[in-house]
């Protein structure tokens, strides 16, 4: 390489001094998502109605129904006392189950990094796919609905005349 190549490397180098960094502090920093992003899927177990729609639509056969308790009072409008457990070593991200689940009690949630090197680690069963729902969708949902309501702020060009 030349003395050329070299001086414009540093001056390439220089140049992005005043860049930010192009990369990420992952996984101590988790990685920015789009809002409609497909990641891993919840599942709001007091709303769901057992009707299997989301088990029949699955292209990946990756949800398999399982019994709930149907003595637990907040079961009632689930007739058939069935929920969905997804299998996430299947799960293609699709969206589809979501899209039919009539009572809209499936949702996809931010959360991406579920790598694991058990294969069984990534069978999620109602109560489990619950827990994701409490603790990624409804903070995500909780956060969006207050933005939405937020007031507007008062526009600094009225009252200029
Ligand atoms: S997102 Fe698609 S592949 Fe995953 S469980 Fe739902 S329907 Fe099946
Ligand atoms: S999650 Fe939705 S589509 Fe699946 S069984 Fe429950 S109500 Fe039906």
């Amino acid at each position: 390489m030349g003395i050329k190549e070299t001086l414009k490397g540093i001056g390439y180098s220089i140049g992005n001094l005043k860049n930010k960094p192009a990369t990420y502090l992952y996984p101590d920093k988790p990685l920015p998502v789009q809002e409609k992003s497909r990641g891993m899927l919840s599942l709001d177990l007091e709303g769901c109605i057992g009707c299997e729609l989301c088990q029949k639509i699955c292209p990946a056969d990756a949800i398999t129904m399982m019994k709930i308790d149907q003595n637990k009072a907040h079961f009632k409008a689930n007739a058939r006392g069935e929920a969905p457990a997804v299998d996430f070593a299947k799960c293609i991200f699709c969206g589809l189950c979501v899209d039919i689940c009539p009572p809209n009690v499936l949702h996809h949630t931010h959360k991406y990094d579920i790598s694991t090197n058990r294969k069984d680690d990534l069978f999620y069963d109602p109560f489990r796919l619950n827990e994701v729902y409490n603790e990624e969708y409804k903070p995500l949902n909780l956060k969006s609905r207050n933005e939405e309501e937020k007031p507007s702020e008062p526009s600094t060009e009225q009252g200029k005349n």
